[in-house]
Formats: C-alpha cells, structure tokens, sequence
C-alpha cells in the first residue's frame, strides 16, 4: 500500500518520466496565492520520488528539486550493497571489508548506523540491518522466481540458519571519534533497506527546512514527508494510502492530512514471488528467517521518518496485538494494518489523521 500524493479535491495524474532529473511544473491556479508546482525524477533509491510544493517562484522549487535529487543521490550510492562507485566508501565497500579491520566511512554512514542500532533496541530486534546474510539468500530465490518462474525455489533451510548465525548487529562497531566502522564478523552483511529512504529523508528534509523550506511534500518510494502544509495556514496536504487489492492505481483505502509528518509503508505486494500458490515477500522475520504474513501491509505515521520507515518494517513483522502495543507505547506514532482477509486495524490515534475514506472498523 505505497502512498501517493493526492491532489485536495481530486487526484494526481500520475506522471513517470525515466530520466535522471525530470521536472513537471504546472500552475495550481489558485489566483494571488502560491503557486502548485510538482516533479517527478527516477534514480535515488531505484524508485520514484514525488515532489509537491507551494511557492511564489518557479526557481525557488526547482531548487529545491535539485538539491533534493542530488542530496539523495549521494545517500543512495553511500548506502548502496550491490554497486561500487569510484571515490566512495559505501555500505558494499563495508561488507566487502567485513572482519578486516576497521574503514573510515562518511559521517552519513554513522549516522545511519546509529539509528539503525536504536531502531533494533526500540524493536526487540524486528528490524535489523545485520540481516544481509539471510537476506541475500531470498533475494537471490526471488531474482531466480522472477527471471524463470519455473525454477522457483525457497532457500536452504540449512542455509538459513547458517546465515542466521551472522546477523548480530552488536558486531558492528562505530568509533564516532575516529569516523570508522568496523564489522568485526567477517560473515555479516549490512542491508538498510529497511530504514535508509526513510533516514536520508529525514536528513534532507532538515536541511530543506533548515534553507526555509516550507509547504513541500516528498514521496521517496514507500515513504511521504510533509513539510509544512499546503499552505500558510498550514492545511494538510492530502496523501492517499493505496488499496493493493484494487489492481488499480488510483484507488486508495483512504486518504491522510499530512502536516509536519510522514507516513511510510511496508507491504507485501511490490517485491515478492510466488511458489505453490504462496506468495513469500521481502520482509523478513529474523526470528523465523521466513517472510513475515501478518498483513499485507502497514502504515506509520509520526514527524520522524526514520522512525516511521524502520517501525513499519518492523511492524510488518508482527502480530498487530504486538505491534499495537509498541505502537501505543511510543508518543506521536500511530499506525493502520491492512490484515490478509481485508480487515483493517488501527492505533489509538490514527483516525485524527484520516481526512477522508471508507469508515475503519475498530
Ligand atoms: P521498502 O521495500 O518499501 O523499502 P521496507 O522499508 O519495509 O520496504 O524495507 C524492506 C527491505 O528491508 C527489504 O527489501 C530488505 O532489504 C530489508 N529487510 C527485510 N526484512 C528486514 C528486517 N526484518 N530487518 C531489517 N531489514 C529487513
Ligand atoms: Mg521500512
């Protein structure tokens, strides 16, 4: 259920342009006050990333366009696992490195490893980025399902559990000081994909803000971040959560007022294959090593989206009785599980940001 942003009163005309850096820009006709801009560029993160801004200059959202694409593009190549890029110390650069000593990293990588280590605390270990091991081994069966259905096949049990036996993020050791992180179990792999779109979203938003960014909504992937309103009254900006049943892109379970939050959400019918009927996605529980399946997907909302790209992963991968209770248990963070028959659930606090949608049952 990725969410998209929704035009207030009626919806986005969804625009895809291939290119590097893509702008669309289009007046909101919305008489003396800002006008709507909106862009759309595929690259950072291997996914499309939306921007909605109200302004009085053209040249002012192009701006932050640009610095918005070229800031993400740096996180993604420093936290890319699968490509080397000359000049960069990446995450792949890391595992390569793994029980060899420690690597001087940039500061993006600390930090995104910091938070990753809170996120494993705040989540009983739902969502670690000491996984790779095991991960890998479903990438590779989903790669292999994919290209060639009929060769289709689950990993190794045993391999499984081998690579389980790699996956202690205290192994990983950052020296703040010294800028360096050494992984000190030489088969341990990094993957962040759990919480990196959300943390390098969280960090240039701030700087956004930080230059007097204001009314902008950022959808990076799974993961929408408001910052401000739609305008200076601070209006939410209304961002659709999208049914994943519907087969149809435009239909949305129902429809959020963002302002000053983000929302980020994990499910489990984008990256997945098919074996015997069962559909295996690509969240993990590191306790069974199996894909998760307690719902089709989960949504969180809160100011902070590393918060809310990590918790929905984690969130994925469990019951919604355990999640539920995290979720009440943390201040300013409320969540919506779309549960595999359809039903649907909530936290406490959810419905105060629904603008608009079919009723929610308790
Ligand atoms: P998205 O695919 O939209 O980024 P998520 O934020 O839920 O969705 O992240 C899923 C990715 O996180 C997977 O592709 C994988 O790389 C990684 N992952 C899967 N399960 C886990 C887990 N339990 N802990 C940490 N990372 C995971
Ligand atoms: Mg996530």
């Amino acid at each position: 259920m990725e969410a998209r942003a929704v035009k207030q009163g009626g919806r986005l005309a969804p625009r895809l342009f291939s290119c590097c850096l893509a702008l669309s820009l289009a007046l909101g006709g919305c008489g003396a006050r800002e006008q709507r801009f909106q862009a759309q560029f595929l690259g950072p993160f291997d996914t499309v990333t939306t921007v909605v801004g109200y302004t009085k200059q053209k040249e002012r959202f192009q701006e932050q366009v640009q610095f918005l694409h070229d800031e993400l593009e740096q996180y993604h190549r420093l936290y890319d696992i699968y490509h080397d890029y000359e000049g960069v110390v990446n995450l792949k650069t890391l595992n390569d490195h793994a029980g060899q000593g420690p690597l001087s990293v940039d500061r993006r990588i600390i930090g995104l490893l910091r938070c990753a280590k809170e996120m494993e605390a705040l989540t009983s270990g739902k969502v670690n980025v000491a996984l790779g091991s095991v991960l890998s081994l479903w990438h590779g069966c989903r790669e292999q399902a994919l290209s060639d259905p009929l060769s289709a096949r689950l990993p190794d049990d045993r391999a499984l559990r081998g690579a389980a036996g790699h996956c202690d993020l205290s192994k990983v050791m950052i020296d703040e000081a010294a800028g360096t992180v050494a992984i000190l179990d030489p088969g341990l792999r990094l993957d962040v994909g759990a919480i990196a779109k959300g943390y390098a979203l969280r960090e240039v938003c701030a700087q956004l803000e930080e230059q007097g960014a204001d009314q902008l909504l950022i959808s990076l992937g799974g993961n929408v971040c408001a910052i401000g309103g739609m305008d200076r009254a601070r209006t939410p900006f209304s961002v659709g959560l999208l049914d994943p049943q519907s087969g149809d892109e435009q239909r949305y379970l129902l429809t959020l007022g963002l302002q000053d939050c983000t929302v980020a959400t994990s499910g489990d019918y984008q990256r997945y294959f098919t074996l015997d009927g069962v559909r295996y996605c690509h969240i993990i529980d590191p306790q069974t090593l199996y894909p998760a399946r307690h719902c089709q997907s989960v949504s969180v909302l809160a100011r902070d989206p590393a918060l809310c790209d990590a918790l929905s992963t984690a969130l994925f991968c469990l019951s919604p009785e355990e999640g539920l209770a995290l979720i009440e248990s943390l201040p300013g963070v409320e969540a919506f599980w779309l549960l595999p028959g359809g039903g649907r659930r909530q936290s406490s606090g959810f419905s105060a940001a629904v603008l608009e949608g079919e009723s929610l049952l308790p």
